[in-house]
């Protein structure tokens, strides 16, 4: 007991220590949160970016919820909150987003989602194109915990052939196709496709590109929905 008491005061000296190290990203005031923002910061995200909960939006007929929505020179503060967002160790952050849109869902009604968060679900992260568990995975992990629903990586990104190894890096990534993997195509981890929802994760939609993938390959599934952070506009 005394052991356990210890390690939880290292903790919070560790944790007040990175408090001192780290300041709001917007404002640099030093009484920063989760969100890597401070209080007002924060505030004046939501107000700017989300006024109504969750932003319901469809692209390429596939109903997205997304907390924030994204128009560029017009929020300061998320222009500045994404990349850092992306940065390296930041996977408090995303679960603390996830939180927030975990909340949000369940104070939907099933009319307005199009689906229940009773029904039989499926979390699927966007996949990494370099393989490892990356933003949108984070963001996943965290909603796969708040909303108790199991996480399944069904797709991946194509292996690059001898072909694409000469190709510029920006048109080798265009061309890497998104493909069911091995999880969901050889193992039948998955049964009765036909009644689970598929709630797609990935931390900001852009152009819906890889959306549309996602959704052509989860057709056998009963319905799908994505979910992200931000919409850019
Ligand atoms: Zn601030």
């Amino acid at each position: 007991m005394q052991f356990l008491e210890k390690n939880t005061i290292k903790e919070k000296i560790c944790d007040w220590l990175m408090i001192g190290m780290r300041s709001c990203i917007h404002c640099e005031s030093f009484l920063v949160r989760k969100s890597l923002l401070c209080y007002f910061c924060e505030s004046k995200l939501f107000s700017l970016s989300c006024s109504e909960g969750l932003y319901h939006h469809f692209e390429h007929q596939v109903s997205c919820f997304s907390l924030l929505s994204w128009e560029r020179d017009q929020n300061i503060i998320l222009n500045r909150l994404i990349p850092n967002l992306k940065g390296k160790r930041q996977r408090k952050a995303w679960s603390y987003f996830a939180k927030l849109i975990a909340y949000e869902l369940s104070r939907q009604s099933p009319r307005t989602l199009g689906f229940s968060l009773n029904e039989e679900l499926l979390i699927v992260p966007c996949p990494s194109r370099k393989k490892v568990n990356d933003h949108a995975f984070f963001l996943a992990q965290g909603l796969s915990e708040e909303l108790k629903v199991p996480l399944v990586k069904t797709m991946e990104f194509g292996k690059f052939n001898s072909e694409s190894k000469k190709m510029k890096r920006a048109d080798r990534l265009a061309i890497q196709k998104l493909t069911l993997s091995k999880v969901e195509s050889e193992k039948p981890l998955i049964h009765n496709k036909a009644n689970i929802t598929v709630l797609f994760v990935d931390d900001v939609i852009t152009t819906g590109a890889t959306l549309k993938a996602a959704n052509l390959l989860h057709k056998e599934y009963k319905n799908f929905i994505a979910i992200s952070l931000a919409f850019r506009r």
